[in-house]
C-alpha cells in the first residue's frame, strides 16, 4: 500500500490520497477479497471458488450446494467453504447471498482477527454501515436477514452481538462490490474488499477498479488469489491528490446520478461535474442542423416516446424476443434521428441495444453502422480512458471485423486495446483476447491492402467452411454500478 495514504476528506469522511505521483495505467493498489459469495441466481452457473462461468460444474458432495470447476478449485475453496458447508447441512437449506456473505465475513474475522493482512488499511468496525439512513423497507429486509442469520449461524461458532451483525449487513449493503465473471461482462457475485471501501466517489474519477481473475493455470495455487481487484490510475495523479472511482455510470444526467448515489450510498455528490451539470445539455439535447434546433415540444415528445419504447424493448429483450427488439429499435430510431442530438442518452441506448442484438443475429453490416455511431457519441461523453468506452469500442470493432469492414474494425480494436491496457492491464484475459484480435486484424488488413480481391475470396471461403462463431447472447443488464444494490 505504498502508493496511498488514508486521510480525512472534507465532508466525505475518510478517503485515500496518492503518496506519490502516479501515471495512467499504474496499479494504485491491488487487494484480495476478504470474503465473496456467488449470487443466488448464479449458484448453478459459476464456480464458487474462482467465480468463472462454466458449462459443467461439480457439486460439493457434503452440502450439495457449492459447485466447482474441478477438484483443484474445490480444494482452493475449502478453507472458506468448510464452515459454510457444515452450517448448510445443519440448517437444512441455503440462506440468501447476504446471509451467506455475512457469515463468510464473520468466520474469517473470527479466525484471523479484524485485520486479516498488514496491507488492510481499515477494520470492518470502522467502515460506515448507514443503517440509520436506511428507508423503512430496507430496514425490514435487514431484520429478516438478521433473523435468518441467527438461525443459520452454528451454536459452536463464536457468538456476536446483534448490533455488530447488523453493522456487517449494513457494510455489505453499501460496500458490497460486484464480482464479475472472467469476461468481465456480467456480475455473478458480491464480495467485500475493505481498502476499496475507502476510495471515495467522483463522477469524473481519476481511477477505475477492475477485477482480475488471473490466468487459469496459476489461479488456484494461492487461497483467495483469484478474486483480486486492482485500482488503476486513468491519468496522471499528483502526489497528495485524492484517488477516486465512479460508483455509478457517467452516462446519466447529473441529477439522476445524484439521486442514485443518494439512494444507494447515502451521500450528496458535489463533484465538479454534478455541481456544474457538465455535459447534461448534450445528453438530453436536440439535433442542430444548419443552426436550426427542434422545438422544445417536439424534443419532449420524442424523448417521452423514446423512454416508453425503451421499456417495451427491455421487456422484449428479457423474453429473448429479438425480432421484436429489432423492430422496436428501428421504429424508434426513425423518430429519434431528425430530432435528437447524436449524444442524446436515449438515442445512444437504442444504438447500443440494436447493434448488440443485430450482431447476435449475425446482421453484422447493419450492426456495425449503429455501433460506430454509438462509439462516436460515447467518445464525446466519457472520459477518454473510461472502461465502458473501451469495452464498447471493442464490441464495435469486432462487429466491423465480422462485417468484413477490416480497416475500421482494426482501427477500433487498436483504440480499444489502448484503453484496456490502462483500465484492465496487459495480463487481463480481455486485454489478451484483444491483443490476439489486434494481430489477426492487422494481418488481414495487410492482405486486404495488398489485394482486395484475394482478401474477399479468401474470406468467403473461410465463411463457407466455418460459420462464424456466434456472438454472446445479449445480457439484459451490463454492470453499471460499482457496488451492488440488492
Ligand atoms: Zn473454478
Ligand atoms: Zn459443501
Ligand atoms: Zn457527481
Amino acid at each position: 500500500m505504498e502508493n496511498v495514504r488514508v486521510f480525512d476528506s472534507p465532508g466525505k469522511g475518510r478517503g485515500l490520497r496518492a503518496a506519490k505521483e502516479l501515471w495512467a495505467g499504474d496499479v494504485v493498489f491491488s487487494e484480495p477479497s476478504l470474503a465473496a459469495v456467488v449470487f443466488d441466481n448464479m449458484v448453478e452457473h459459476v464456480c464458487h471458488s474462482c467465480f468463472r462461468r462454466q458449462q459443467k460444474l461439480q457439486r460439493c458432495g457434503q452440502c450439495k450446494f457449492a459447485q466447482y470447476c474441478d477438484r483443484t478449485c474445490q480444494r482452493a475453496g475449502w478453507s472458506e467453504h468448510k464452515q459454510e458447508c457444515a452450517a448448510i447441512k445443519a440448517y437444512g437449506k441455503v440462506p440468501n447471498e447476504n446471509v451467506r456473505l455475512a457469515a463468510q465475513i464473520l468466520w474469517r474475522i473470527d479466525k484471523e482477527g479484524e485485520v486479516v493482512s498488514d496491507l488492510q488499511l481499515t477494520t470492518l468496525e470502522d467502515l460506515e454501515d448507514h443503517v440509520s439512513d436506511m428507508p423503512e423497507d430496507d430496514l425490514k429486509e435487514l431484520k429478516v436477514d438478521i433473523h435468518n442469520f441467527l438461525d443459520y449461524w452454528p451454536r459452536n461458532s463464536k457468538q456476536h452481538r446483534v448490533d455488530y451483525i447488523s453493522h456487517i449487513f449494513g457494510v455489505i449493503n453499501c460496500n458490497g462490490f460486484m464480482v464479475s465473471d472472467q469476461r468481465g461482462l456480467q456480475a455473478v457475485g458480491v464480495g467485500l474488499f475493505p481498502n476499496l471501501c475507502l476510495v471515495n466517489h467522483d463522477c469524473w474519477p481519476n481511477c477505475t477498479v477492475i477485477l482480475n481473475h488471473g490466468n487459469q493455470s496459476a489461479v488456484n495455487t494461492l487461497f483467495h488469489s483469484q478474486r483480486r481487484i486492482e485500482l488503476r490510475a486513468l491519468g496522471k495523479i499528483a502526489e497528495g491528490e485524492e484517488v477516486t472511482v465512479a460508483y455509478v455510470d457517467f452516462l446519466n444526467l447529473s441529477t439522476e446520478r445524484q439521486r442514485l448515489l443518494k439512494q444507494q450510498y447515502f451521500f450528496d455528490c458535489t463533484c465538479d461535474h454534478c455541481t456544474n451539470h457538465v455535459k447534461d445539455d448534450i445528453m438530453m439535447g436536440g439535433l442542430e442542423t444548419e443552426g436550426n434546433k427542434p422545438s422544445e415540444e417536439l424534443l419532449k415528445e420524442v424523448t417521452d416516446y423514446s423512454l416508453q419504447t425503451l421499456e417495451q424493448i427491455e421487456k422484449a429483450r428479457l423474453d429473448a424476443n429479438y425480432k421484436e427488439v429489432v423492430k422496436l429499435c428501428r421504429e424508434c430510431l426513425k423518430r429519434q434521428e431528425p430530432v435528437l442530438a447524436e449524444t442524446h442518452l436515449y438515442l445512444l441506448r437504442i444504438l447500443s441495444v440494436l447493434s448488440e442484438v443485430l450482431s447476435y443475429l449475425q446482421f453484422f453490416e447493419e450492426a456495425a453502422g449503429h455501433a460506430r455511431r454509438m462509439v462516436d457519441g460515447y467518445m464525446k461523453l466519457y472520459h477518454p480512458n473510461n472502461a465502458q468506452l473501451g469495452m464498447a469500442t471493442m464490441r464495435a470493432g469486432v462487429t466491423h471485423w465480422h462485417a468484413g469492414l477490416i480497416e475500421v474494425g482494426h482501427g477500433m480494436i487498436c483504440k480499444a486495446y489502448a484503453i484496456l491496457m490502462i483500465t484492465h492491464g496487459a495480463t487481463h484475459p480481455i486485454t489478451k483476447d484483444l491483443e490476439a484480435m489486434r494481430m489477426q486484424t492487422e494481418m488481414e488488413l495487410r492482405m486486404f491492402q495488398q489485394n482486395e480481391y484475394v482478401y474477399y475470396s479468401m474470406r468467403e471461403a473461410a465463411l463457407k467452411n466455418q460459420p462464424m462463431s456466434m456472438m454472446a447472447e445479449p445480457v439484459a443488464e451490463g454492470i453499471k454500478s460499482l457496488f451492488r444494490k440488492k
